[in-house]
């Protein structure tokens, strides 16, 4: 189940301050979209809800800044892990 804070996170257009239930979850990564700059992609965990986040910050163009939702995956890169992966 999400919760509250994660739903309105979820309803958030572009960036929003991480809610206070969100915990950083290791340090940030450089990441290369395919036809994009590059981005810093941040990670968080939801100490409620067990809800995995993934905050992409690209400097230059806020607008395509913003949260991703990831549930129980870990990233949306390594959709495997969250198979492997019990809680
Ligand atoms: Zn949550």
């Amino acid at each position: 189940m999400i919760c509250d804070l994660c739903r309105k996170l979820l309803a958030a257009e572009g960036i929003a301050p991480p809610h206070g239930a969100l915990a950083a979850d290791g340090r940030p990564k450089k990441l290369r979209p395919v036809m994009r700059r590059p981005v810093r992609v941040f990670r968080y965990g939801c100490i409620d809800c067990g809800a995995n986040w993934m905050l992409d910050l690209d400097p230059l163009k806020p607008a395509d800044s913003g949260w991703t939702w990831l549930g129980n995956a870990r990233s949306i890169l390594e959709p495997a892990s969250a198979l492997a992966e019990t809680r």
